[in-house]
């Protein structure tokens, strides 16, 4: 960070969850040849309560049962254990289908899903409900504790839809698939997974140009061609394939008149369910870690501080989502998911420094306001009600500040040319959003109207996160063409 030499921040992504699944494209490009190595944190998340009660969700499933019959109760610790078990069969089964081709899963994937079926049918049907759900209703159905609720539900939502939402149940395979597929991040923050798949692409051939805006992609009689840049300069390609949002691919890069009028209705209905639900994010740099006081952690372990979710009850949540999305918050109750990722991995500190790097995310912050307010008037206003809702869990924390650096929704627009600032591209979920209706029927497939012309988004797949499933599938297609 400028102002605090020596401390890197993570501005987006930090975990790695799916991408462990096998095959990994982490071992498919041999990106530790590249120098990719990773951190395994060994606790997912940890909400603070009041007089010292928390709830730890550890990577080892049944140190998270036990802790959870002590602190709560039995039907708390097996409630979790059958979730997970559910959910873990729900991915285990979708797995081979996610990482094809939507609509045409292989005879070898057709087989594999088979075979899960059979060894656990039921399994499967009882996580494809969860999944499916609303998350909240899920959370009643398998849990007795608060606490329990809040911080698994708080945390997997990570935004842009309701807990209320139909099939938003699906993000809480976040958190419960890390026990069976593994969690990790790069060493040396997220960038480094970026850094290592550019010197695999350098290494076989490849060009990369960085802070190159493509301004239009150019189509020729139903045909994909190329590229034009925003300096005139034009890049022919035999095929082009988009990693972006697939709004901004279809509103943005194409020219209406490319697409037919079935794909423009399509992405109209598409941005009609964007919810205005968007998050608001700041990296701390801090000249050491402060102490959780104020809720009772003084004495919490550093793991159990790793990863934090700091809102007290699902009623808390539920009025700060309403008042999102009536366009405003409540500093009072800004429900915040946190992350110390330095706790796990001292080569984002200084050498030998006291410091540590921390993650804010606010979650429930509204995409626009409904008054006068715009984010480039009140982010800093934003950040210090944040900062005053670390304060009461953390007094003293402002004072540890070495520098900051901040996202608000229309940075995550305009940064990186999502569209409405929504990350997770289009979100997912929804049951309109799975297999061959994802991201619209006409883009299904990765596919476009436009011959040659791929989306290879996270928009584009089902599980909208870091795992390498999209580009994986549409370079095995590309390359089948080009044969
Ligand atoms: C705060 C935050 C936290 C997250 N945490 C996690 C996490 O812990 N784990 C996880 O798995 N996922 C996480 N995610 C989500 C994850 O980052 C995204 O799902 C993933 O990056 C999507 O990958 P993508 O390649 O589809 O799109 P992106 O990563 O958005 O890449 C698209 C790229 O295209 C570029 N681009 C767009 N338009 C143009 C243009 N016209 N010309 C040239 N370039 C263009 C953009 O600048 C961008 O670099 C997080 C995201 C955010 C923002």
């Amino acid at each position: 960070m400028k102002g605090a030499p020596g401390y890197r921040v993570n501005p987006c992504a930090l975990e790695i969850l799916l991408m462990g699944a096998s095959p990994s494209i982490i071992d498919q490009l041999d990106l530790k040849k590249y120098g990719l190595k990773f951190v395994y944190p060994t606790t997912l998340i940890s909400g603070l309560f009041e007089g010292g009660r928390r709830a730890t969700f550890y990577k080892d499933l049944e140190r998270t049962a036990v802790h959870f019959e002590q602190q709560f109760s039995k039907e708390d610790a097996d409630g979790y254990r059958k979730m997970v078990s559910h959910i873990t069969w729900a991915l285990k089964a979708a797995m081979p289908y996610l990482m094809g081709p939507a609509s045409r899963p292989s005879v070898g994937a057709l087989w594999e899903i088979l075979k899960t079926l059979l060894k656990s049918r039921k399994e499967v049907a009882a996580g494809a409900r969860i999944l499916m759900s609303p998350m909240d209703a899920m959370l009643h159905e398998y849990f007795k504790s608060e606490e329990i609720k809040i911080a698994l539900g708080g945390f997997c939502l990570a935004n842009f839809t309701s807990m209320s939402e139909l099939g938003s149940g699906a993000y809480l395979s976040i958190l419960t698939g890390a026990h069976e597929f593994g969690l990790r991040r790069p060493m040396g923050g997220s960038g480094q997974l970026t850094r290592a798949i550019a010197a695999c692409v350098n290494d076989h051939g490849g060009d990369i140009r960085v802070s190159t805006p493509v301004e239009k992609i150019i189509v020729r009689n139903g045909r994909a061609t190329g590229v034009a840049l925003n300096t005139g300069e034009e890049i022919s390609a035999k095929h082009v394939i988009a990693a972006t949002d697939p709004l901004v691919l279809g509103n943005r890069l194409l020219d209406a008149s490319d697409l037919p009028d079935t794909t423009h209705r399509q992405l109209k209905a598409l941005d009609g369910t964007i919810a205005p639900i968007n998050v608001f994010k700041i990296d701390l740099a801090l000249r050491e870690r402060p102490i959780f006081s104020g809720f009772g952690h003084e004495d919490a372990d550093p793991e159990v501080l790793a990863a934090l979710v700091l809102c007290q009850n699902m009623k808390d949540w539920y009025r700060s989502e309403s008042a999102c999305s009536a366009g405003t918050y409540d500093p009072g109750n800004m429900p915040l998911t946190t992350y110390f990722p330095s706790i796990f991995d001292r080569t984002v500190v200084p050498d030998g420094s006291e410091g540590e790097t921390m993650y804010v995310y606010a979650v429930n912050t509204p995409y626009k306001f409904s008054d006068e307010r715009t984010w480039e008037s009140h982010s800093e206003k934003f950040v210090e009600n944040c900062i005053s809702t670390l304060e009461t869990y953390a007094p003293g924390i402002s004072s540890l500040i070495e520098d900051s650096f901040t996202t608000c929704p229309d940075q995550f627009e305009k940064r990186y040319n999502n569209y409405k600032g929504n990350y997770a591209q289009v979100g997912m979920a929804s049951p309109t959003q799975l297999g061959p209706w994802r991201p619209i029927p006409d883009f299904a497939n990765n596919k476009t109207p436009i011959d040659c012309l791929w989306n290879a988004s996270a928009g584009s797949h089902p599980v909208p996160y870091l795992n390498g499933w999209a580009g994986r599938t549409v370079a095995g297609e590309v390359l089948k063409k080009m044969k």
